[in-house]
């Protein structure tokens, strides 16, 4: 292993790290014993050859897959575009074949040819196919994807830049339930999903994405090829990622979308009924008050009771089967958007017949006030089972991220994946342990952690006092620009980018003036600007130097108390007597915490400072715990050290204290 570790790490022009080869080890120790692994790898460990390479190797050895997860788009790219290519170039001559690796996503992710020429346009409302700004982007969009259709030698979404909306998006794919099937489908043997599909079944290793993984777990009908070793990247991002899958959701697009699916389908009576169901619903969650449901009363069960028999009825309605294409596809759409609206409701309602103790959903309204729109949603208060039953009982995992342990233990993050027991009386362990192989960056000399213990605690309004806003521009003005602020809303964000504005002569972004990667590209190439925003830009921004002198943090980011999902986690922990704010809340922000103040040093000669503009972060007892989760810089709530060290730094001295 160390061997093969060197000769990649010669081969992409690296150095010798000790984390790296300690996590290498691991991992091939790992995949020898069958153990689950979790490693927490600082910025800096060169992590994914830590893992590529012993999994590469295993499986030329075994001729059995690796399939490696990642949550990013550009992390996917990374080891898709840089990392395989040469790291199967390097690794060659010292194993007995060439490695072989694909990428692959779920089918919504890819063209469909079929949809293109033989799809309808029965997804959107007749009101709309004469609105002069939709037809012109829709359509625009469309003729944009149709000719790269005859282009991509992928047809992969992530490919096509720039991108589309998921609505124009929606037009030209299909999920997993609309496709015809390869047999039956007309374009079967040029589909882009089953071309991805057989060169992923032949490829030593598989990189796919966190919601492909979710629907492995879940699907009866396994979508990846058959594996034994799992690889999970930015696992940080998991839980959230398979919760998304998981979650389902009645609103008044997707139930008009599917009425108008069944509209030449089936008997006029049972398109009024559908009409009827859906219009009683819509009504009612537009007129309810959002929040989680604890009662579900009996208007609203009748209605979903109402809706889920009329899909039911329309369903068994829609004519059998049909050799015209066209009218196959169409058909295939209704019956998957029937039985999804079924599902939903009878998950609802099952989910209500337990005790709140015993519910494993939880059930809500949602209000998007920005597009006036409002959404019932059903989510798993718990994926530990999902992950522990479809993923961890499959294969051995190896999970890693710069952020698993915060406060310095993996008990949090490997109960929420269902390795570590919680909970049920008979539940054990299932074998897995967790390392922390350290940073290679010398965080106490390269970077200050500041928490600003003189201001006022945040208010509840989510925008920054007027001593918060003093503050970051005495911060800024020191730091020259250089400043990366990671703020808790859009609304903080946007106020206090105003607010900078009239103060500061330096240039101030904020997410939402441009695209988010214009906007990091212009942050990264001009020092003296400063870019503000929200969740994005907490794990999204990689800027290396001068350019990235300062974060800016304006306070914990703790769940919004009125986040349903996660005051019912809180809840339940609560419940069976463990700590619900610890082990849900404080957890949450102590990992996004690590992951934003991760954004200061991206290469050993990166200094600056973290300034945490949360008073609570010192003076709450929870405080040191959020500390512990951050990476070790040197820490003072002095204002004068820092400004003085900011000022020190961009006169280009760049020596902080000794810790
Ligand atoms: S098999 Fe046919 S219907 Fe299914 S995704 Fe491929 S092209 Fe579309």
């Amino acid at each position: 292993m160390t061997d093969l570790l060197a000769t990649a790490v010669d081969a992409l022009g690296g150095d010798e790290r000790a984390g790296q080869v300690a996590m290498a080890e691991a991992v091939a120790q790992a995949f020898d014993i069958g153990e689950h692994l979790a490693v927490q790898a600082g910025t800096g460990t060169g992590k994914s050859l830590a893992y590529l390479v012993p999994a590469i190797a295993r499986a030329v050895e075994t001729d059995c897959p690796v399939v490696v997860s990642t949550a990013t788009i550009a992390l996917q790219r990374q080891l898709v575009e840089r990392d395989l290519p040469r790291l199967a170039e390097s690794l060659e001559r010292l194993l007995p074949r060439t490695p072989r690796y694909a990428i692959l996503k779920g089918r919504g992710n890819y063209l469909c040819l079929n949809k293109i020429h033989n799809g309808s346009a029965a997804d959107e409302p007749e009101d709309t196919l004469f609105e002069s700004t939709a037809t012109t982007a829709l359509g625009r969009d469309v003729q944009r994807l149709t000719s790269w259709a005859s282009t991509t030698d992928s047809g992969d979404r992530d490919q096509l830049s720039p991108g589309v909306s998921d609505r124009s998006w929606s037009q030209v794919s299909v999920s997993a339930r609309e496709c015809l099937g390869v047999a039956r489908c007309p374009f079967g043997a040029e589909c882009f999903a089953e071309k991805a599909r057989a060169v992923a079944g032949k490829a030593d290793v598989v990189v796919t994405n966190h919601a492909l993984l979710a629907i492995d777990a879940i699907s009866e009908a396994p979508v990846l090829p058959e594996h034994d070793l799992l690889v999970i990247d930015e696992a940080h991002e998991l839980v959230d990622r398979v919760t998304t899958v998981a979650t389902q959701e009645l609103s008044s697009t997707p139930l008009g979308v599917a009425v108008r699916r069944i509209a030449k389908m089936v008997e006029p009576e049972h398109v009024e009924r559908m009409e009827s169901a859906t219009s009683a619903l819509t009504s009612a969650i537009r007129d309810g008050s959002a929040g989680q449901i604890d009662t579900l009363d009996d208007g609203l069960a009748a209605m979903l009771a109402a809706l889920r028999d009329a899909s039911t009825a329309a369903r068994r309605a829609i004519p059998t089967s049909t050799s015209d294409p066209a009218a196959a596809a169409a058909r295939t759409e209704a019956i998957a958007a029937l039985d999804d609206i079924a599902d939903t409701c009878s998950r609802i309602l099952e989910s209500f017949r337990h005790e709140v103790p015993d519910r494993t959903d939880v059930v809500w309204l949602a209000r998007d006030d920005v597009r006036g729109t409002a959404h019932l949603r059903v989510a798993p208060l718990s994926v530990a089972g999902l992950l522990r039953g479809g993923l961890f009982s499959r294969a051995t995992a190896v999970l890693t991220s710069a952020t698993l342990a915060p406060g310095g233990s993996f008990d949090a993050i490997a109960a929420q994946w269902g390795l570590r027991a919680e909970g049920a009386e008979d539940a054990e362990d299932v074998g897995w342990r967790g390392i922390d192989v350290g940073s290679p960056f010398q965080h106490a000399k390269s970077g200050i952690l500041y928490v600003a213990r003189h201001l006022p605690p945040p208010g509840r309004d989510g925008t920054g006092s007027a001593e918060q806003l003093a503050e970051i521009a005495a911060l800024i003005s020191a730091a020259r620009g250089r400043t990366l602020g990671l703020f808790s809303s859009m609304r903080a964000a946007a106020a206090a980018a105003e607010e900078m504005r009239e103060r500061l002569d330096t240039t101030i972004m904020c997410q939402g003036d441009d695209a988010t990667a214009a906007l990091v590209e212009k942050f990264a190439a001009d020092p003296e600007t400063s870019l503000f925003g929200t969740l994005s830009l907490w794990q999204g921004v990689d800027v290396p130097g001068p350019s990235l002198s300062l974060v800016i943090i304006d306070r914990i980011p703790f769940p919004r108390p009125d986040d349903p999902l996660m005051a019912a986690r809180q809840r339940a922990v609560t419940a069976r007597g463990g700590n619900g704010f610890m082990a849900v809340a404080a957890s949450h922000a102590a990992l996004l915490l690590a992951q934003g103040a991760g954004r200061l040093l991206r290469r050993v000669d990166d200094k600056g400072v973290v300034a945490v503009l949360d008073s609570r972060m010192a003076t709450a007892r929870y405080g040191r715990y959020l500390r512990d989760s951050l990476p070790p810089f040197w820490f003072t709530t002095d204002r004068d050290t820092v400004l003085g060290a900011l000022d020190r730094l961009t006169d280009g001295a760049t020596t902080y204290p000794d810790s």
